[in-house]
């Protein structure tokens, strides 16, 4: 709600738009389920005039996602990688060169490799939590630096804010942070200077594995102007009904992120006490080299870790599927817990040697703590260990 900009995020998420419907005051905001728009005489419309450019229900979700990332726009897509395909559409062109953290989900990779590239784009992978090798790796065509922070799935953290004055002591050079794994909620990319928020809002956002779909923020209004001129272009927008759920799930997204994260560091201390548990990476742990960063940048630790057991490959992989409660299934930040093994699934793409290079093993497990009862979930690892490993010892 643009005009109470006091509230606070928990507000914000449920009251950002107020325009009810008028026919018979739904307290839900409708699903203009609409591909156009009647002009009331020709040329005169309510600012709406075909869905592939804007839909009422869309932007009731961007009225809902600016708020809480502080910002006058958001873009809703119909992805997270078309939210980052657009991005790349509306600022880059050939011959350009972009830095990528070396750790980054593996669909940003594959849009590189695969279909960017073909196009005159460069691109690096960086150690993008070291300031000395991303200035190293810049160019006079150097024109994006896209970084994810926490990183998939090692957790790895880079400096927001170091990065973005890095970007800004150069000409043209614009900073965008993946924020899917944290949301603007538990780290405020724009305020640390970054000049694009992107989110995968399939995961947090929406929360409730219901739909697919990213976001992009900004301040900057010339840029804001050719991110819908682009999305407009190739019809990255997202449907109004995925849009609509979206934005039922926004509502709660700061309870269900509060629990997330307290599950998540039960689960995190519990598995690092573990015997047969190698290593634990969470930025909420003692034990995590980058945690004074965590503290600085973000206001949560989160709900997403990764560990190794003292174990085979083999014998990890059965111990995911000997889970009961946890899921063993792909995607992230929803209620439910899931487990994935990035080498077969996220970081398929890459080879043994690459993933090793980047602290990905193969018998490394990602989890996505959801908010299910700690005791349970803690419960399940336990019966997972005592069925596969033969229990503590
Ligand atoms: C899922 C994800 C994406 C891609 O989002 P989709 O909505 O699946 O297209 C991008 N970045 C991160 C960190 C993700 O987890």
């Amino acid at each position: 709600m643009p005009d109470r900009p006091d509230f606070e995020p928990s507000t914000l998420v449920i009251h950002s738009n107020r325009s009810y419907e008028k026919q018979s005051n739904s307290i839900l905001f409708p699903i203009h389920q609409t591909a156009t728009y009647i002009h009331e005489s020709v040329g005169v419309t309510k600012g709406y005039g075909y869905s592939r450019g804007a839909n009422p229900t869309v932007n009731a979700l961007e009225q809902a996602i600016a708020a809480i990332e502080g910002t006058e726009h958001a873009l809703c897509f119909r992805s997270g990688m078309s939210a980052i395909h657009t991005l790349c559409m509306a600022i880059l062109k050939a011959g350009d060169h972009v830095i990528l953290s070396d750790v980054i989900y593996g669909g940003t990779m594959r849009l590189f490799k695969q279909v960017l590239g073909n196009f005159g784009i460069e691109y690096t992978y960086v150690d993008t939590s070291s300031i000395p090798a991303v200035e190293a790796q810049l160019r006079p065509n150097t024109r994006l630096i896209f970084i994810e922070t926490p990183a998939n799935p090692t957790l790895k953290l880079s400096p927001v804010q170091a990065l973005a004055e890095l970007a800004h002591s150069r000409e043209n050079i614009l900073l965008a942070v993946d924020n899917t794994f944290m949301t603007p909620l538990l780290q405020d990319c724009l305020a640390l200077g970054a000049d694009v928020s992107m989110l995968s809002t399939t995961k947090y956002i929406d929360g409730h594995n219901a739909t697919i779909g990213g976001s992009l923020a900004t301040h900057d209004e010339a840029l804001v102007e050719r991110l819908y001129l682009v999305r407009k272009t190739i019809g990255s927008i997202q449907t109004p009904f995925d849009a609509w759920l979206a934005l039922q799930g926004v509502k709660t997204l700061p309870m269900r992120l509060a629990a997330h994260c307290e599950n998540a560091g039960q689960v995190a201390r519990w598995l690092e006490a573990h015997p047969r548990v190698a290593k634990v990476n969470y930025p909420g742990l003692d034990s995590f080299p980058q945690k004074a960063l965590a503290q600085q940048q973000q206001k949560a630790f989160g709900g997403m870790l990764s560990f190794e057991l003292d174990a085979s490959t083999k014998d990890s992989l059965r111990f995911m599927d000997a889970l009961r409660l946890c899921t063993c299934a792909e995607s992230l930040g929803s209620v439910e817990t899931l487990a994935t093994n990035p080498a077969t699934a996220s970081h398929c793409d890459l080879t043994t040697e690459e993933r090793t290079a980047l602290g990905i093993s193969d018998r490394l497990i990602r989890l996505s703590v959801g908010i299910e009862s700690p005791k349970d979930l803690i419960a399940d690892f336990e019966q997972a260990f005592a069925a596969t490993l033969g229990g503590d010892a």
